[in-house]
This record gives C-alpha cells, structure tokens and sequence, in this order.
C-alpha cells in the first residue's frame, strides 16, 4: 500500500498529516495526488468520507509550499467552489489543519453573513479561499475580489451544485478565470449534466473514481419501516428512547418538517435541533457543535444543510421522509459510514413514498430489509406527549409543492437567491411533480 512518504509531500505536509492522525492515503487520495501534484487537471468521482478533501488540498498545498509568491491585492491563488457554507467552512478547516506549517491566508465567504467583512479579507489578498458561487459572484460584481490570478480552481460536489441551481453563476465564474490554471473537480455522481460542465472546466484531465455513489452504501447496514406519515414522528419519539441512538441524524425533507420533528422531540423530553437554510449561521454552528459534543442526541437536516457537514461517531442515520432523488439517500447514509466504519440507517416509508424507495433499491441494487414497527406500537404512541398542533393544510401543502421550494445559501439577493433544480438526469415527473427539498 502506498504510504504518504511515497507520494513525496513537502516536508511540512508530512507533519501536519502525522498531526492529524491520517497514517495512509486513502484509495482517492492515492489516486488523486499524483496527477494533481504532476499539474494535471482531474476529474474525480468520490463522495463525502472518502477523504476526497485531502486528496486535493494536499497536492495543492504541495504546491504552494514549493512556489512561494507574494499575495496580490484582492486575488486569490487557489480557488475552491462550494456548494454550502457548512461544506465550505470544513474545507478551509481541512486546508488549515493540513496547511499548519505554512503560513497561508486561507479564507472563506459565503452567503447569510454579512459582505463588508468578507469584502475587507480579500482585500491584501488571499492564498485559498473556499467560497459558495453567488457570494463568490456579488464579490466579484462590486470588484472586492478579481479572479484573473487564480492558479488552481476546485470544484467540489459538483452535482450538488447543479441541484441547487448554480448553473449560471458556474457558468459566469467560467468566463472570469484565466485559461491556464489548474482545475480539480469532483462530484459523487456523473450524470450526463456534470460530465458536460465537467468538460467545461477541465482540460484533458484525468480521471479518477472511488466507490460509486451506488456501492457505498454497502457498508451501511439498512432497514427500513413501512408507516404511515401521521405515525412517523411517534415512531421516531419511541425509536429515539431507546438508547442504541445516541447520535442520530434524521433527515427531513423541508425545513418545516425538520423544526415540527424537532418540537416534536423536545416535547418528548429528547435533545435536538434542526439545522437548515432558514437557521443564521451561528444557529447552524452551534447546532453542530452540540450535536458534535453529544449534547444533542438528535440533529434533524434537509439534504442541503446536511450535505458535506463531517460529524464522527454519527450512530444512525433516520430518513423520516425518503428522498425522492436517489442518489440523496446514498449521501444521507454515508453520514453513519465514515473513514471506513460501518453504519446504521432506518427509513420510515410512507405508502407514497414506495416508488422512491424502488429508485433507491435500484440505484443500490440492493434491497432494503424491511423492519416491523415496535411491539405494541399503537399503545405506545397512544402515551407519548400530545403532539404539538398541526395544521391540517400544512402537511400537504409544503410535501407536495407545484414546484421545489427555493434552498440554496443567500437569500435575498445574488446568484443563488433564486436557486433552481436543474435536471441531473434523474427527475421525475408524472408522480405528482418533484417534491421540495429545500434546505
Ligand atoms: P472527506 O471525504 O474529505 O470529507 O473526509 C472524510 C473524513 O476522513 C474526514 O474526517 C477526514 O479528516 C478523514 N480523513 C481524510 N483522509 C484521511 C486519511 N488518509 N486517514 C484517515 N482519515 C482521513
């Protein structure tokens, strides 16, 4: 097995990896660095937990420790695209653990906090800032950032960044970088839609794929429960109580369902908080913290939110609501399956939630067994705390959207404030039009 000494790192890398515990290269990390740090553009299919962040903020830092250059006025060298503040905050913390020894300015902006701060840090210029597209864009457009010096781009999670309807700021970014660059790009998925935007970015590269959305489920042991949607959250209440859950994700599919779940719960006497675009940054932050503490038995997140968050020793993942788009179910229980372990999801499927779970099953090619519900479960819920009221309306108004809610990060404003879902090659139609999942 390659060790990282083989892949002749600078030397400050090497400690910092020694540092950070990290003992051999992960299978995209032996894949992704020597090409990267050779100069070459890479095409690389591989998800959250695969340890793809390393893979290319090393070769990059490779090179900055070896090519040393004064930081220009409002510039960055590398440039790192984002489709989330959470994701975005995490790469420039992997940058910065791995980077420790080399004195870069490592930066990130994105959208829900306020520009005057970020406008000021680009201003003596940056080594590597990570930053989501329409901040990036509004940056750009009131001239606090120019993208002429950019050496090396990133491009991370690309099909998440179509989903969240960054086409045209990509698009627009395109035409602002200078021709001869680097460009590293990722995506867990290659639909034709990435592979196009793919094709736009990257020049002869080469291409590199660990585990396939598709097979990393493997390792994730998966059950699921037939229910009907008013019985899901006493079915969540009572799974939750029983201690096994210590740290537990569940996945809701709109905001609003995260926060009822949550009420839910703490009305149950259960710890938890929902994170989600309609939470400030530092309600996020702190969710995460708590959750990552132990203080919160339950972080409930919409896919947006909850894509790229690294969280250790998640114990289970639960979908209360399946997700309509397949490949979001295998993100969702990679949560539990990081760096190599195994994991545990649940998912509570409705009766019209049965034609998701076929796509899933075949996009897995795996079955998912299928779990009975609690001994005594309608005298169990009969006892739990009276739920909070609910609307009648507002189950099926906010499930079943004529059109997906917006999501994305900044509101009000830029690029992303109108996100839209652009097809990836696996839409439907025909069951009642797509279903939110706003973040
Ligand atoms: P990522 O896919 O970049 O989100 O990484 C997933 C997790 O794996 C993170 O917690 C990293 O710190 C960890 N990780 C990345 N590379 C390695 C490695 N070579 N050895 C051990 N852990 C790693």
């Amino acid at each position: 097995m390659t060790s990282f000494d083989a892949l002749g790192l600078a030397e400050p890398l090497r400690l910092a990896l020694g540092k950070a515990g990290y003992l051999q290269p992960t299978p995209i990390q032996r894949q992704a660095i020597p090409p990267a740090m050779a100069g070459r553009d890479l095409l690389g299919i591989a998800q959250t937990g695969t340890g793809k962040t390393a893979a290319f903020a090393l070769p990059i830092l490779d090179r900055l420790a070896r090519e040393p250059a004064h930081r220009r006025k409002l510039s960055t060298r590398v440039l790192v695209l984002s489709p989330t503040r959470e994701l975005a905050s995490q790469i420039a913390d992997s940058f910065r653990t791995l980077g420790a020894g080399l004195k870069l300015r490592i930066e990130t902006v994105f959208g829900g906090v306020p520009i005057a701060r970020q406008i000021r840090m680009t201003e003596s210029g940056l080594d590597i800032l990570v930053a989501t597209p329409g901040r990036l864009l509004d940056l750009v457009d009131r001239g606090a950032l120019l993208l002429d010096h950019v050496q090396i781009l990133v491009l991370d999670e690309a099909d998440q960044m179509l989903d969240l309807g960054f086409i045209h700021a990509l698009r627009k970014l395109h035409g602002l970088l200078p021709r001869r660059r680097q460009s590293l790009f990722f995506s867990a998925t290659m639909p034709p839609a990435i592979r196009e935007l793919a094709g736009r970015f990257l020049h002869d590269p080469v291409e590199v794929a660990v585990a396939p959305a598709a097979t990393t489920a493997e390792r994730v042991a998966q059950r699921v429960i037939f229910v009907n949607q008013a019985e899901k959250q006493a079915l969540l209440t009572l799974t939750l109580r029983d201690p096994v859950h210590a740290r537990t994700l569940v996945f809701t599919r709109t905001k609003h369902g995260a926060d009822r779940v949550v009420r839910h719960l703490e009305g149950a006497g259960i710890r938890a908080a929902a994170i989600h675009g309609n939470k400030s940054q530092p309600q996020r932050e702190r969710a995460l913290e708590a959750f990552r503490r132990g203080e919160l038995q339950a972080l409930i997140a919409t896919d947006i939110a909850a894509r790229g968050i690294d969280i250790d020793d998640v114990s289970h993942v639960i979908n209360f609501e399946l997700p309509n788009v397949p490949e979001q179910y295998v993100h969702r229980i990679g949560r539990t399956a990081r760096a190599g372990r195994a994991g545990d999801a649940l998912s509570f499927c409705a009766p019209d939630e049965r034609a998701y779970l076929k796509d899933i099953e075949k996009l897995t090619r795996q079955t998912i067994t299928a779990a009975p519900l609690p001994p005594d479960f309608v005298a169990q819920a009969a006892r739990l705390p009276k739920p909070v009221h609910e609307r009648p309306a507002a189950r099926t108004g906010e499930q079943r959207p004529a059109r997906p809610a917006p999501s994305g990060e900044a509101r009000g404003g830029g690029v992303a404030a109108r996100p839209r879902r652009f097809g990836t090659g696996r839409r439907r139609g025909g069951r009642g039009g797509p279903r939110a999942s706003a973040a």
